[in-house]
């Protein structure tokens, strides 16, 4: 019998960092029948009742991929509020680093005595002290970056830009950024963990540009079809490391079906007209403040366009309230929406509170549009579905990706900002007619350039595609690795 190769995997903490890396693992457990060991990194709020998405998406893993719990590390309801999801991040893994030893090294020698013993180990780019917690103990290890070829051109060309300026903050840089192959950034745009020159997390992405040297590998949830040019840089650098595109890499619909209200959101889209609904969500954790919330109620009113609105509790302090914590305090959607807009959207719109089975959401024939905070897996899962954006970035490297999908892809509109930041409601309801009204040439062209995606991105994946070859490639060399 054929050994299997048997790998590990290192998700960071929130579901949007398993989703991408859970599903990569699944692939290479089907098409090329891989052992993995995913180690599920836990806190003291989530150890005893995960959240339903969360248990959804570890319910729906094959036998093959075996799970092992780290103990809880710390309490994110400890940590101060303005806590940035970066520094929550670094917090919770610095401090599962001694639990991973102890694992790792068991299951390394037990996985020795049987027949899949333990090639490689596999953690994202928040956990690379977790990589050499595993290099330690002479495991090989790579990166899964579960964003795009863009955002990598970033982290790797971080130390040379770090040298060619001054001022402290990236948003103040007199000049586009350039990196290789991708749309001409503004420093406003950069990521925004990196905006502060002098803040731990630019400095741990600045360390982090270096490790990923001492990897064998990077693969990266992204493709040819969107980012041929930053590719063929990134790869035709002296010196880099072997490269391996292998997305779009999307969750698979089962794993989103067992959640809260998803037969609700379904079965009213049932009811809808063909590509008649915007769907507006802003990720695994992305708010409003009370006031951006106020103004997009009303533009959706006032657009008169059909919608499914994922809506949050608004927090005045951060546009990612939500993110890392695995359920938001409860609220009542009515309490949060303008008075009357409940009833004055009824039978046009669909409000459900903190989370829908937004994969689901996307495949249903009744969705034509996605108001989308620009996340890179919600980006991913609107582009294998062809539905066209409204780019809505909040944090994280969503504003490097607007401008991606906005000024380099053109499948995007985004609305302009007036005031102190907020999108008012006569902007809203204009970006939504024009991406919704099947009669406006504008959302037609955004339309069209997203179906050409569509298929970029099926063809990317078909049997022959690139991003099947790369992941074969990637297969190959861990086979190559076990059987040394
Ligand atoms: N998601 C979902 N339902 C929701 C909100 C988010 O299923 O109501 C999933 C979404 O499909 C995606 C992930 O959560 O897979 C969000 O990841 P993304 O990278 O887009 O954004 P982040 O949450 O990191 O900001």
């Amino acid at each position: 019998m054929d050994k299997k190769t048997h790998i590990a995997i290192f998700p960071s903490p929130g579901v949007s960092h398993l989703i991408p890396f859970v599903e990569f693992a699944k692939r290479l457990v089907l098409l090329h029948n891989f052992h993995v060991t995913c180690f599920i990194l836990t806190t003291t709020d989530d150890y005893s009742a995960p959240s339903p998405a969360k248990k959804a998406i570890l319910d729906s893993l094959p036998a093959t991929i075996d799970i092992i719990y780290l103990p809880p590390a710390v309490n994110f309801d400890d940590l101060p509020k303005d806590s940035k999801p970066a520094s929550k991040l670094s917090l919770i893994i610095t401090h599962s680093l001694s639990s991973l030893q102890t694992l790792l090294n068991s299951l390394l020698i037990s996985s020795a005595t049987n027949s899949t013993p333990l090639t490689a180990f596999f953690a994202d780019p928040f956990g690379v002290k977790a990589l050499e917690v595993a290099r330690g103990l002479n495991i090989s290890t790579f990166i899964f970056f579960p964003t795009n070829a863009a955002v990598l051109s970033l982290l790797f060309h971080l130390p040379m830009l770090d040298k060619s300026f001054s001022c402290r903050f990236m948003r103040d840089l007199p000049d586009l950024i350039k990196l290789p192959g991708c749309a001409p950034l503004h420093g406003k745009d950069v990521l925004e963990p990196i905006q502060d020159r002098q803040s731990e997390t630019y400095k741990s992405f600045l360390n982090t540009s270096k490790e990923v040297y001492l990897t064998e590998g990077i693969i990266i949830n992204s493709f040819s079809g969107i980012e041929s040019e930053a590719i063929k840089a990134l790869q035709a650098n002296e010196g880099m490391l072997p490269i391996f595109p292998v997305g779009p890499i999307v969750q698979i619909g089962p794993t989103n079906s067992n959640t809260n209200g998803s037969e609700y959101c379904l079965s009213w889209l049932d009811k809808q007209p063909s590509r008649s609904v915007l769907y507006v969500s802003f990720g695994s954790g992305g708010t409003l403040s009370s006031d951006q919330m106020t103004e997009l109620a009303f533009g959706l009113e006032m657009s008169g366009q059909k919608f499914l609105w994922v809506v949050r509790k608004p927090d005045n302090e951060s546009a990612n309230a939500a993110y890392l914590k695995d359920s938001q305090s409860q609220f009542e959607a009515i309490d949060v929406l303008p008075q009357g807009f409940l009833e004055r959207t009824k039978g046009r719109g669909l409000v459900v509170q903190s989370w829908a089975p937004q994969t689901l959401v996307l495949s249903h024939g009744s969705t034509g549009g996605f108001l989308c905070h620009c996340g890179w897996s919600s980006t991913l899962e609107s582009i294998v579905e062809g539905i066209p954006l409204i780019a809505w970035p909040l944090f994280a490297e969503q504003k490097m990706n607007a401008v991606m999908l906005v000024d380099g892809l053109e499948v995007a509109l985004r609305p302009i900002t007036v005031e102190n930041g907020i999108v008012g409601r006569d902007e809203i309801a204009r970006v939504v007619k024009v991406l919704m009204d099947p009669s406006c040439e504008e959302g037609k062209k955004v339309r069209d350039r997203m179906n050409e995606l569509k298929d970029a991105a099926a063809k990317a994946l078909s049997h022959d595609g690139s991003s099947t070859r790369a992941l074969s490639d990637l297969a190959f060399t861990l086979r190559s690795k076990a059987s040394n």
